[in-house]
């Protein structure tokens, strides 16, 4: 196939992309290169004959026309998003503007071509969103694909609006897609201000290990190689107008997480006392939810996928990853706010 990826230069999005590659695939990566972007990503991959790299922001319509004519994909594969909530809480309107107005016109873009090539059959607009559109559990139960809409951060509100209008594009217009909504995913290349690389960074450095609130917030985790696979199996063999979602069945608490982590550098790389020392809990996140659990019975049964490591296989190959790519991590951590606390709100 020919995909067409956005936000390949992300985190997620340079997973699928080497996937890809790997694959047989022809890649071309569309990726407006903010921030949380990293060509390091997919430098692998760059000068193999199928991968075409093209700078531009999927909001600029005249942009993304250039790149669908010119390449003609076979399908697009959305990743690209403002993606951290505690940016998200300090500064909506990024948000708002990419997640929602990027995802319109690429909508509208796609639209314009798919007409323009006769309405082909096998193309697909595959939106890749997030389990956090729907809400917070209690103690018990597990997100489906009907599980109601109730998105309760500047982020995850942004990410089921551009959910809407995916749907609205295929119920309304014919457009053929295909929606993924997964869990919390982890593994190399995850931007140093995210949890799991914050932890595994600042015990390195000897510094506190921050949790927010208490630590009881339950994320159900997925490898992130578990989920390009998942992604790309979708993309080509989902069934057009229907969402899937993607979780990792390995629901843990976030102190559980950390302490986990502790323990795995405790033996990869001994500090002169325990890790978990470090722990630290600081004031919680504003409107942070409490757990996250992902029913994957309908990938499972349709298209035979489930995750290949458990989280304790894939956090010890993640901290080995941070261990052996220090270069990598360094290179990022004077991008603007890593380190520092955001999200605390008013
Ligand atoms: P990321 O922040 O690591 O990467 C996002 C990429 O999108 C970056 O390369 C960035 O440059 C690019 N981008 C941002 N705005 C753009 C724009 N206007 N035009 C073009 N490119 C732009 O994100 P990620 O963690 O890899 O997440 C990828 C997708 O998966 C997002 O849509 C996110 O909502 C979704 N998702 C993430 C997780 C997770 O745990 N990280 C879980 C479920 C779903």
């Amino acid at each position: 196939m020919k995909l067409l990826v956005t936000g390949g230069a992300g985190f997620i999005g340079s997973a699928v992309v080497r996937r890809a590659i790997r694959n047989g695939h022809q890649v071309i990566n569309l990726d407006a290169l903010t921030y949380a972007a990293c060509l390091a990503n997919v430098a692998e991959v760059s000068n193999d004959p199928n991968y075409t790299f093209i700078k531009a922001d999927i909001r600029d319509r005249a942009a993304v026309d250039q790149a669908l004519a010119e390449h003609a994909p076979d399908a697009i594969m959305h990743l690209a998003a403002e993606s951290h909530v505690d940016r998200s809480i300090d500064g909506p309107g990024t948000f708002i503007e990419t997640n929602i107005t990027g995802t319109y016109t690429l909508l509208e873009a796609a639209r314009g071509f798919w007409d323009r090539q006769s309405r082909p059959n096998h193309f697909r607009f595959h939106h890749i969103s997030t389990d956090e559109v729907y809400g917070s559990l209690g103690a018990t139960g597990q997100f489906t694909e009907e599980t109601p809409y109730d998105p309760r951060s500047p982020y995850s509100a942004s990410k089921a609006a551009s959910d809407h209008l995916v749907r609205a594009w295929h119920e309304t217009y014919g457009l053929p897609v295909v929606l993924t909504n997964c869990s919390n995913n982890y593994g190399p290349y995850h931007f140093p201000e995210k949890l799991i690389p914050v932890i595994i960074l600042n015990a390195l450095e000897g510094k506190p290990l921050p949790i927010y609130g208490d630590g009881s917030n339950v994320r159900d985790w997925l490898y992130v190689e578990d989920h390009a696979e998942a992604l790309l199996l979708v993309a080509q063999k989902g069934q057009v107008g229907r969402s899937y979602n993607i979780g990792g069945e390995n629901e843990c608490s976030n102190l559980q997480l950390v302490q986990t982590l502790c323990g795995i550098l405790d033996r990869l790389r001994p500090g002169p006392s325990p890790y978990s020392e470090l722990i630290t809990f600081v004031e919680d996140r504003p409107g942070h939810d409490a757990r996250y659990a992902i029913d994957p019975t309908r990938i499972r049964q349709e298209l035979g996928w489930r995750p290949s490591v458990t989280v304790e296989e894939g956090l010890e190959r993640t901290v080995r990853w941070y261990l052996d790519n220090e270069p990598w991590w360094r290179g990022l951590q004077d991008r603007e706010g890593v380190g520092k606390r955001l999200g605390v709100g008013q």
